[in-house]
């Protein structure tokens, strides 16, 4: 049979489980690194590992491009070729057809484009994209959706929807089932109540090993982002996982993990560290700025990474100054580290039924820290 999830305790909407996969078990609410194109940009599989992640994830649309499915799967899969046993999820592609790839052409049957390398022709379907998710090898396969554009009127993002649910449908017979494996459905519905709904419905009709929530953090804001959730989240089954795609702060993080999301992914912490932005316990930093210089602090006294237990400010500051490439690596490296201690406290303070408490505590660090 499939992966298993086990609900160990809830705090208000709030929910502390552990996933069961052939890969390993992933205690939740958890944050998933973005392994884009088999690398956590910056990081050695081992550092991965030191921040204390569980899971990480696989971006289809650069991999079968480059070096493509077919060749992963002869290297011996995704998780021998990046040397990550542990769990892996991967996205469906159609997202990044979407944003990366050119002269796009959408139908009923899938999308044609052309590569953004090297403009050669591809036919991404809901089949294909379940083929290529099985030759990488990933623990948890997503169907191939239609993000829905935003701003998007009711019709428009009711159509884009529907056109999801059919290929979900499709995804869904093309998965090959295996023991510890899964496979998640993406709700669509733009900022619409009644197509979320309609959506989720149709989505928990095939019987998915965990439902992800798609078409937010896409610029309708916070506000509006969370209470889409607190609609959304209600219509999914209690036992299985929720997954926030591409979100996000880690404000928004302890957001909709009050509103009961287990899972995240976000360029986020990774794509900020390379550009010399710090996520701490106090808030965010910018290491560029001139006020370090001098500064033979530790980046964040709470955090126990490598950077922050042997390193100061001062010299993070002049490795980004100076275009070392060991300030990107320091800082993906905390960035990541700060990701997974937030989800780690949160695990902690739901099991301990302390969840407001601990999101107050958070939030009040940031404000203290005075950021730059
Ligand atoms: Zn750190």
């Amino acid at each position: 049979m499939s992966f298993s999830f086990e609900l160990a305790a809830t705090d208000g909407a709030a929910r502390a489980g552990m996933l069961h996969t052939a890969h390993g078990d992933v205690p939740t609410p958890t944050f998933m690194a973005v392994g884009t194109a088999g690398t956590v940009k910056a990081m050695t599989a081992d550092a991965v590992r030191a921040t204390g992640a569980k899971i990480v994830l696989g971006n289809t649309y650069h991999l079968m491009l480059r070096p493509t499915a077919e060749r992963v799967a002869r290297l011996g899969g995704l998780h021998k070729m990046m040397d990550w046993p542990g769990p892996i999820l991967t996205d469906s592609g159609g997202f990044q057809v979407m944003s990366l790839a050119k002269l796009r052409k959408l139908d009923e049957t899938g999308v044609t484009f052309r590569s953004h390398l090297d403009g050669s022709a591809h036919h991404l379907t809901p089949e294909r994209s379940m083929e290529i998710q099985y030759l990488l090898d990933a623990t948890i396969t997503m169907v191939l959706d239609e993000c829905t554009k935003f701003p998007a009127t009711h019709d428009e993002a009711g159509a884009s929807m529907r056109l999801s649910t059919r290929w979900a449908k499709r995804s869904r017979d093309a998965f090959v089932e295996r023991e510890g494996y899964g496979q998640f459905g993406i709700v669509q519905g733009g900022v619409y109540e009644d197509l979320r709904r309609e959506s989720a419905a149709a989505l928990r009709e095939l019987n998915f090993e965990g439902y992800a929530i798609g078409g937010l953090a896409v610029g309708e804001g916070q506000e509006m982002m969370f209470g889409m959730l607190d609609i959304t989240t209600k219509l999914l089954p209690v036992q299985k996982p929720r997954y926030l795609m591409g979100v996000g702060t880690p404000d928004d993080l302890l957001g909709a993990v009050a509103r009961g999301v287990d899972m995240f992914d976000c360029v986020m912490p990774t794509r900020a560290g390379r550009t010399a932005r710090a996520f701490t316990s106090r808030g965010i930093f910018n290491l560029r700025n001139a006020r370090f210089i001098d500064d033979g602090a530790p980046l964040d006294e709470a955090c126990t990474c490598l950077c922050c237990t042997r390193h100061t400010r001062a010299y993070l500051h002049h490795l980004f100054r100076a275009e070392e490439m060991l300030g990107p690596m320091l800082l993906t490296l905390h960035n990541l580290t700060y990701y997974q201690s937030l989800m780690q406290g949160a695990r902690a303070a739901i099991l301990a039924g302390e969840y407001d408490a601990y999101c107050a505590r958070v939030r009040a660090g940031w404000a203290e820290g005075g950021s730059t």
